[in-house]
């Protein structure tokens, strides 16, 4: 059998004297650190960015104003998240809004699963009203939309026009139902 690579007297040598185990673990924190690409996780209001344990530091805080908390200027971490959220990466929320309720004002926990795939807002729910409190926030929202652009199609002579909220009750209202019931069992219409 041809093998690409030939070991010599010396290569053997070496080899005796360190024990096996070592080597492969070499070979595989050498393959990890190829491999992996750092990840990025909403962390509060800032992004988090792990790079893997083969670096010195390997968590960075990254804020909204582009400063990472390592306090190198240009720290790749940054060029990380520009890079995860122009992949359309979920929004940190903002500071203001962050861990207060819209419609009790009580605490907030993110909740990925309801993350806006649209509007790239993230998830949450309320401590006191859950997923509720949610809901009724992203449909306060929507309404207020609905309120300042309400045409889809705008009226015409002879021509009645179509309301966003005439075409968005049938399919979204549904299909928001249908998620709540399958991914939290929360029945909205109890
Ligand atoms: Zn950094
Ligand atoms: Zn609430």
């Amino acid at each position: 059998m041809k093998t690409g690579h030939v070991l010599n007297d010396t290569n053997i040598t070496e080899l005796r004297r360190v024990p096996k185990s070592t080597i492969l673990r070499k070979q595989l924190i050498r393959e990890e650190t190829r491999k992996s690409t750092p990840t990025v996780t909403i962390y509060g209001c800032q992004y988090l960015v792990d790079f893997d344990s083969g670096y010195d530091q390997r968590f960075h805080r990254v804020n909204k104003n582009k400063e990472c908390d390592c306090g190198a200027a240009y720290c790749e971490a940054i060029e990380i998240v520009r890079q995860y959220l122009q992949a359309g990466g979920v929004r940190a929320p903002d500071p203001a809004t962050a861990f207060a309720c819209p419609i009790c004002g009580s605490k907030i926990y993110r909740d990925p699963i309801w993350d806006s795939r649209t509007s790239k807002e993230p998830g949450w729910r309320c401590a006191r009203g859950g997923l509720g409190h949610f809901l009724q926030a992203r449909s306060d929202r929507i309404r207020k939309q609905f309120a300042e652009h309400p045409w889809l199609i705008p009226p015409a002579p002879g021509y009645p026009g179509v309301r966003r909220d005439e075409v968005l009750t049938s399919t979204e209202c549904e299909a928001i139902q249908r998620k709540v019931y399958l991914e939290s069992g929360y029945d909205p219409t109890a």
